[in-house]
């Protein structure tokens, strides 16, 4: 007696923890398998407490009415154990109608425990209920061995986790289809057959949980690394027009005080001579003179790029970064054996500019620049262009 208390106090203790595992899972990755996962140790909860012998042994809960209790309860978990398995198992096209058909299991589950509720009016309805039960485990099992043999790797776990439940079910029916009594002791071997799948559930629960995580972490990274490559100029790895314009309007960073346009000298002549590898290593050099502090630095296509220059001396950064495309040329590429030089146009960035009005006035500086015989950086004021103040023509 004080054994069994504490055998079902134990099974009890289980249950609620598998079902309450499950709830506190789902709002965190939002799969319906944790419900009818829930729901199953929920049933299997309240079939414990009617069909184990010591329980409530009140004198208001007749027997009769306890089993009855207990077999809806165990109709309701074997039931629910379809649409689980559905939601559970991998989400593959091949598993749909495998899928469809654990599905259906829950409403023979549905009508079992109503033909259970119904059986004090005609006693035949025990029957239909145990042959409803047969049929659903019969079922589960087919499509549990199904799924198992197109390849689903989460149903061969489940099918472990199971077999107890299942071979114990065939057992208990055929005995009492058989010999019209029940098996003596089947809730006790049923509670054990039961514990054995709590454990595998739960950890497919967790399982179900961390392959949710893992795939939904790998998405995001897969988001993030799109993100970035659709921003970035496969060539040189800097920014490219959209990520100069990302750059431009993102409210993190503060507005720039200044842009160039910057355009390398004669660089068909580079392709010309040394071919279009030796353009492509000059133009990852030109892109790695203008990484300098305060400078965000994009590649507008071709051999343009644009920069945005931070600060006040924005003026100087301007010509510094224009030189320094030159020496990493003549360091980076040395089989080019002349300076490749480059021509600027720069201009403040007023604030009600959009990125494209002010590289408009950018670009009209560069035009200036190269007209004026290239190798210069040109500011736009007021709709000329002039030499910036501090830099002088190289
Ligand atoms: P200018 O001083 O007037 O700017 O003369 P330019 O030769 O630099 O200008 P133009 O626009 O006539 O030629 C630009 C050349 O840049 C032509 C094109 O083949 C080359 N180019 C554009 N994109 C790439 C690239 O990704 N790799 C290489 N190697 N060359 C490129
Ligand atoms: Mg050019
Ligand atoms: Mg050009």
């Amino acid at each position: 007696m004080e054994w069994g208390s504490v055998g079902l106090g134990a099974f009890l203790g289980i249950a609620l923890t598998v079902g309450l595992l499950a709830l506190a899972v789902y709002p965190l990755v939002r799969r319906s398998f944790l419900l009818w996962a829930a729901l199953r140790a929920l049933c299997f909860a309240i079939m414990s407490v009617a069909l184990f012998p010591v329980a409530l042994t009140s004198p208001t809960l007749g027997g009769e009415f306890r089993t009855d209790i207990g077999e809806i309860a165990l109709s309701i978990a074997i039931g629910s154990t379809g649409p689980f398995l559905a939601a559970y198992i991998e989400n593959r096209p091949r598993f749909a109608r495998i899928r469809y058909w654990l599905r259906t299991l829950f409403i023979v589950g549905v009508v079992g425990a109503i033909a259970t509720a119904l059986a004090p009016l005609w006693p035949g309805f025990d029957l239909v209920h145990d042959l409803l039960l047969l049929t659903m485990i019969l079922g589960m099992t087919a499509g549990l061995t199904a799924a198992v043999r197109s390849g689903s790797r989460f149903a061969q776990y489940q099918a472990v986790g199971y077999a107890p439940l299942i071979i114990l079910g065939l057992l208990v029916l055929a005995y009492e289809l058989s010999t019209g009594a029940p098996v003596p002791y089947w809730p006790v071997a049923a509670l054990l057959a039961v514990l054995v799948d709590f454990m595998v559930t739960a950890g497919g629960v967790i399982n179900g949980y961390l392959t949710v995580k893992r795939e939904r972490d790998e998405a995001w990274a897969d988001v993030s690394e799109a993100r970035i490559a659709v921003a970035t100029d496969p060539l040189t790895e800097i920014a490219n027009r959209r990520g100069l314009a990302l750059r431009f309007r993102d409210p993190a960073h503060p507005r720039p005080a200044a842009l160039a346009v910057i355009d390398c000298d004669h660089f068909k002549r580079i392709n010309d001579m040394f071919g279009h590898d030796t353009g492509d290593e000059v133009l990852i050099a030109v892109a790695e003179g203008l990484k300098q502090e305060n400078v965000f630095p994009a590649r507008q296509g071709g051999e343009e790029f644009v920069v945005l220059i931070y600060g006040e001396d924005y003026q100087r950064l301007a010509e510094t970064v224009r030189r320094q495309i030159t020496l990493s040329v003549l360091e980076k590429v040395p089989e080019v054996p002349f300076p490749v030089t480059a021509s600027a146009g720069l201009t403040e960035v007023r604030p009600n500019d959009t990125l494209d009005s002010a590289v408009k006035r950018g670009d009209e500086a560069l035009y200036a620049a190269k007209d004026a015989g290239r190798d210069q950086l040109l500011l736009w004021q007021d709709g000329k262009h002039s030499q910036p103040r501090l830099v002088h023509r190289v």
